[in-house]
């Protein structure tokens, strides 16, 4: 039998996130021999990728794995987002009218915050762990309205929450341009870029990590799959396993698929540099806190614990799964101008980097988790919750791929679906670049 042979993208070397100094963005080991078979292949050591593994290593620790990623742990999404561990259901999800599925949404969040909690703690992974709750805060009328519907969704399931006015928002973050927000106390705030190399870094004995290595070929065959990765000073090496983790999330069509089923879009976010004493002076809220946007359309904002300010906005289509620069160099400029609105007494504090993340999203918003083909396992379109569904996704295809059942899995498998298909181009790039700036230009009081 013939099997098709798949040779999926490198993703790109673009511009990387401001989290930590590019010079910090390097292979975690790129030296480590590479054997022929494996039990385990996982590409893309992400959030999902690195989720798995950890839990294939407690599970199967006689199993050979080999954990894979074209690019260095911490240069793809997972290292580069603004690094909210969010324990309630969220965008999409919370339109749901079933209390029950929204319960299963949030027991499968904070069981991955509990899972990254005690690995952080035993594993020793300083990622700056800030168990502060999370604001989801509203500018206009328009966010207000999505808060009423954020605070009826919690009604509905029984969680604590504290609405904010506008005073009490400026007395946490010191502006008064948000008209007010519902407090949550179960969110985590982490840096991302640290938490992913931390678990990167202490992987379980069993998992072989190469980083900077990137699969160029890879086919199904007879019992299993092949691969052929592509290693950083250009030599290529041919590796097959018995069954394959794709925590690979936008790029998972180039390996043949979800193909029509999941597109990569891109989100922008831009960090400055640590406040100096004297600005801090002038700041008059606290440090350490977050927001998300009550419009899913409008802006994530942080101040980090060491005093830098995040911002996160803006959605488009990325077919090369990459920011053009003329996009990031237009975005900067958005991100500076909404700092400045926000925060006018800090705007002499330099944004020290602007970058673009590439996350999958389907047509009908399902969230898809499960085996694609026999033996070959993924989970992608997390809607904006991928640290956490992320974290629980790839520990449960594990699960789900050793038979074992349980509580989480039924779960898991109960709220995710499948992506609806996408129509070719050119009313795909048409299609989804109108309905990104419709929703923009919709939520533009909410920016
Ligand atoms: C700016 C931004 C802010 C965000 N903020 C948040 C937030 O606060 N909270 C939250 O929960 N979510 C957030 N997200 C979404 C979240 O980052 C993602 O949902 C999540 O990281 C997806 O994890 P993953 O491991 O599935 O995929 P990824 O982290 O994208 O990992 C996929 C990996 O696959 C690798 N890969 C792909 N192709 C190949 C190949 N051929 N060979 C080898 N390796 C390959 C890539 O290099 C990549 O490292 C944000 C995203 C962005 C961009």
């Amino acid at each position: 039998m013939a099997y098709a042979s798949h040779t999926p993208v490198i993703p790109p070397l673009d511009r990387p996130s401001g989290w930590r100094p590019a010079d910090e963005i390097v292979p975690i080991n790129e030296v480590s021999e590479i054997g022929a078979n494996y039990d385990w292949l996982i590409v893309g050591a992400g959030i999902t990728g690195l989720s798995a593994a950890h839990r294939l290593g407690e599970l199967v620790p006689q199993d050979r794995i080999l954990l894979v990623d074209a690019r260095p742990v911490g240069w793809g999404a997972s290292g580069r987002n603004s690094g909210f561990l969010l324990d309630l259901p969220h965008k999409f999800d919370l339109d749901h009218p079933d209390a029950t599925r929204l319960r299963k949404i949030m027991a499968l969040n904070r069981s991955a915050i509990s899972v990254l909690g005690e690995q952080t703690e035993r594993l020793g992974i300083d990622c700056d762990w800030s168990p502060v709750g999370k604001l989801q805060g509203a500018v206009r009328e328009r966010g207000t309205g999505m808060m009423r519907k954020f605070c009826a969704a919690l009604d509905k399931i029984g969680e604590p929450y504290e609405v904010l006015d506008r005073q009490s928002c400026a007395a946490i973050m010191g502006t008064e341009y948000y008209a007010g927000a519902v407090f949550t106390p179960g969110a985590v705030l982490v840096d991302p870029f640290l938490l992913v190399r931390g678990l990167a870094r202490q992987l379980p004995e069993n998992v072989t990590l190469r980083d900077d290595a990137a699969v160029v070929e890879f086919s199904e065959k007879a019992g299993g799959f092949a691969a052929e990765l592509r290693l950083a000073d250009g030599s290529t090496v041919s590796v097959s396993a018995n069954k394959v983790i794709l925590g690979t999330d936008p790029y998972t069509p180039e390996f043949g698929y979800m193909k029509d089923r999941i597109l990569p879009t891109i989100t922008y976010a831009s960090i400055t540099r640590a406040l100096t004493p004297a600005e801090r002076k002038r700041y008059t809220g606290k440090m350490n806190w977050g927001l998300t946007p009550a419009d899913a359309g409008g802006t994530t904002l942080r101040m980090t614990s060491d005093g830098r300010l995040l911002i996160r906005n803006h959605y488009g289509f990325a077919p090369n799964y990459k920011a053009s620069s003329r996009d990031l160099g237009k975005v900067a400029e958005a991100h500076r101008q909404g700092l400045d609105n926000r925060f006018p007494a800090l705007a002499n504090v330099p944004i020290s980097s602007s970058w673009g993340g590439v996350v999958s999203l389907s047509r009908n918003h399902a969230t898809f988790f499960g085996e694609m083909a026999p033996g070959v396992y993924s989970a992608n379109c997390y809607n904006g919750v991928g640290m956490t569904r992320g974290t629980s996704s790839g520990r449960l295809l594990v699960d789900l791929a050793l038979g074992r059942s349980s509580q989480a899995l039924e779960d898991i498998i109960a709220v995710s679906g499948r992506p609806s298909t996408i129509p070719p181009d050119p009313f795909r790039s048409l299609g989804v670049s109108g309905r990104m700036k419709l929703v923009e230009w919709e939520s533009r009081s909410e920016i």
